[in-house]
C-alpha cells in the first residue's frame, strides 16, 4: 500500500540487463511536492531508476504507480513527468526564448466545440501566440532568465544554460520534475550558487523533484528526503539529519559526511569498547556482540590532559590542517586514527584527552563479520566450489575423526564411506582470511574492488567476482575501487558446514 499523498510508488522494482541486475528490491514512496535525492557511488543504478520513473527503461520486475495508477507500461510523453539531464541539451542556433518555447509550440491541448448539430465534442488545437508568450515568461521568470530571453544560446554561462534546460522542463507545468545530475557540469562555485536557486524553485513550483547525484553535500543541503544506494539497493531512506546523525550501517556513515569508524565490542549495558577504551553509549545490544560505531569528527571532545587520571583516553597529534572555521587534526590512539575537528589550535606531537560524549557514538549492527556462501558445493576432487571457481578445502571437517581415502572418499571413523561429489555445503572464510593480489595469476579467481570503507586503522574491502560473489576482507592497505584483483584462501581457513544429512551422501558398495 502506498502512503497517503504520494505521488510516485516503485514498488518491488528491478532492472536487469544482460545478466546483471543493476536495481534490485526497490520499494519507495515519495510524497507530493517533496524533495527527494537518490545518493550513491557511479554505477549503484540511480540513472537507471530515475529512467524507469522517467519510462524511458521498463523495470524488469515490479511496478510504478503515478497517483495510484499503475503506470509502468506507460511512454513517457505520457507521463507528467519531465526531465533535466547533466548536458543540457539545448538547440544551440535557437534563443533562449525559442529553446523554452520549442516543445509548447509542437504541443497540442484538447478543448471542447459545438458541433454543427449542437453536441459538444473534444478537439484538439495548437497553443496560441499569446499563450506561449505567457507560460515561456512564467518559467523564464522562476529561473531567474526574464532579462535573457532573446540571447543566444552559445553566450550564455554554463549556469545560465542549465537554468534555459530548467525552464524547458518546467513550462509544461509537469507533476513531478527529475533532474538527473543537473549542475554536474558546472564549476564548484556556480554549483553551490545553483544548488540554492534549486531549492528556491522547488519552494516557489511545489512540484515534486526527484534529483540524482553522487554528491553528499549537495544531497545534504537541497533534500527533504535522501534515499541512499548501493549496488541497486537501498540502504537507508531519511531526512539529512536522521541519515547523518543515525546512518544504518558503515556504509551510509562513510559515504555521508566525514566519519570515524571502528570495530567493536559490547562489553556491558549501554557500554561499548573501541579504541582500546570502554564508552558509555545510548544504544542497548546484547553483551559481546560485535558491533561497528560511528563517531563524527566534530563530536570529539579534546581536552587537557590530567596526569592524575589513568582512566582517560588520550592520544597523540599526528596531524593538523586548517580548514578555515576549524582546524582538522589526525589523533594516534595506539595504531588507530582519530580524525577530530576543533576550533583550537594544537600543535603536532601534543597529547590529547580525547572525550565523545554517550549520544555521539553512533552503534551499527555489524553487516559482516565473515564471508558466508550458502550455495558452496563440493565438487569430484573434494573441492569447494565458491563463485563456481574450485578451491582447495579440508573436507573431512563434515564429519569429525574422518579422513579421505585412496579414492577420495571420506571415510568416517567407523569405517563408513561417503561420497561427496555434488554435496551442498556451507563456506565460511574469515574477513582476514583471504589472500588478494593485483597480480594477474590464471589459477586464482579474479574479481573487482567495488566497495572499501576505512575504519580507523584498517580498511574493508569488497571484492566482486563475475559470478557477482562477494568477498569481503580487511587490510591495512589502501585498494582502489575498480581495481582488479586475485583471490586465494588457504585450505585451513575455509570452515564447511554440511547441508542436509551426511546419511544421504554414503557410498553403497
Ligand atoms: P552514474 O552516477 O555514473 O551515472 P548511476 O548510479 O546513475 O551512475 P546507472 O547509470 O543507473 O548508475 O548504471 C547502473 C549500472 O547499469 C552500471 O553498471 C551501468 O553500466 C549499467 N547500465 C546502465 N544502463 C545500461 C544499459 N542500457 N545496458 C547495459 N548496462 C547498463
Amino acid at each position: 500500500m502506498a502512503k497517503e499523498n504520494c505521488i510516485i510508488s516503485l514498488q518491488g522494482v528491478r532492472k536487469v540487463f544482460g545478466n546483471t541486475a543493476v536495481v534490485e528490491d526497490f520499494n519507495l514512496d515519495i510524497t507530493k511536492g517533496e524533495f527527494v535525492t537518490f545518493l550513491g557511488p557511479s554505477g549503484c543504478g540511480k540513472t537507471t531508476t530515475l529512467r524507469m520513473i522517467a519510462g524511458f527503461e521498463t523495470p524488469t520486475e515490479g511496478k510504478i504507480l503515478l497517483n495510484g495508477e499503475d503506470i509502468t507500461k506507460i511512454p513517457p510523453y505520457k507521463r507528467p513527468i519531465n526531465t533535466v539531464f547533466q548536458r543540457y541539451a539545448l538547440f544551440p542556433h535557437l534563443d533562449v526564448y525559442d529553446n523554452v518555447a520549442f516543445g509548447l509550440k509542437l504541443k497540442k491541448i484538447p478543448y471542447e466545440k459545438t458541433d454543427k448539430n449542437g453536441n459538444k465534442i473534444t478537439k484538439l488545437r495548437h497553443l496560441t501566440n499569446e499563450e506561449i508568450d505567457k507560460k515561456v515568461a512564467k518559467a523564464l521568470k522562476v529561473v531567474d532568465l526574464d532579462e535573457l530571453e532573446n540571447r543566444d544560446i552559445s553566450t550564455l554561462s554554463g549556469g545560465q544554460q542549465q537554468r534555459v534546460a530548467i525552464a524547458r522542463a518546467i513550462v509544461n507545468e509537469p507533476e513531478i520534475l527529475l533532474l538527473d545530475e543537473p549542475l554536474g557540469a558546472l564549476d564548484l562555485k556556480m554549483r553551490k550558487e545553483m544548488q540554492l536557486e534549486l531549492k528556491e524553485m522547488h519552494r516557489k513550483l511545489g512540484i515534486t523533484f526527484i534529483y540524482v547525484t553522487h554528491d553528499q553535500e549537495e544531497a545534504l543541503t537541497m533534500s527533504d528526503t535522501i534515499v541512499i544506494m548501493k549496488n541497486g539497493e537501498i540502504q537507508q531512506v531519511g531526512t539529512p539529519i536522521d541519515i547523518y546523525n543515525e546512518p544504518v550501517n558503515a556504509y551510509v556513515a562513510d559515504f555521508i559526511g566525514e566519519s570515524n569508524i571502528y570495530n567493536a565490542t559490547m562489553v556491558g549495558k549501554k557500554q561499548v569498547r573501541f579504541l582500546n577504551h570502554a564508552f558509555d553509549c545510548v544504544d542497548d545490544f546484547p553483551l559481546n556482540e560485535k558491533v561497528d560505531v560511528v563517531v563524527r569528527p566534530e563530536d570529539v571532545i579534546l581536552t587537557k590532559v590530567n596526569a592524575e587520571s589513568k582512566e582517560d583516553l588520550c592520544g597523540r597529534i599526528d596531524t593538523k590542517i586548517f580548514k578555515g572555521v576549524h582546524y582538522e587534526y589526525v589523533i594516534m590512539v595506539g595504531k588507530n586514527e582519530v580524525t577530530v575537528q576543533d576550533t583550537k589550535e594544537r600543535n603536532i606531537g601534543d597529547i590529547v584527552k580525547i572525550e565523545i560524549e554517550p549520544e555521539n557514538i553512533q552503534i551499527m549492527k555489524k553487516e559482516v563479520t565473515a564471508n558466508i556462501y550458502t550455495d558452496a558445493w563440493i565438487n569430484n576432487k573434494n573441492q569447494v566450489m565458491i563463485s563456481e571457481f574450485p578451491f582447495e578445502a579440508d573436507v573431512t571437517q563434515i564429519l569429525p575423526g574422518s579422513q579421505i581415502d585412496e579414492e577420495g572418499y571420506l571415510v568416517g571413523k567407523d569405517g563408513k564411506k561417503y561420497d561427496l561429489n555434488d554435496a551442498d555445503v556451507i563456506a565460511e572464510v574469515g574477513l582476514n582470511d583471504l589472500g588478494i593480489s593485483d597480480i594477474e595469476d590464471e589459477k586464482c579467481l579474479s574479481g573487482v574492488i567495488v566497495d572499501t570503507v576505512y575504519k580507523g586503522d584498517h580498511y574493508q574491502v569488497m571484492v566482486r567476482t563475475e559470478q557477482d560473489e562477494e568477498f569481503i576482507f580487511e587490510t591495512a592497505y589502501t585498494w582502489n575501487v575498480n581495481d582488479i584483483v586475485w583471490i586465494t584462501i588457504p585450505k585451513e581457513k575455509i570452515k564447511l558446514t554440511l547441508k542436509g544429512d551426511i546419511k544421504k551422501y554414503v557410498k553403497e558398495d
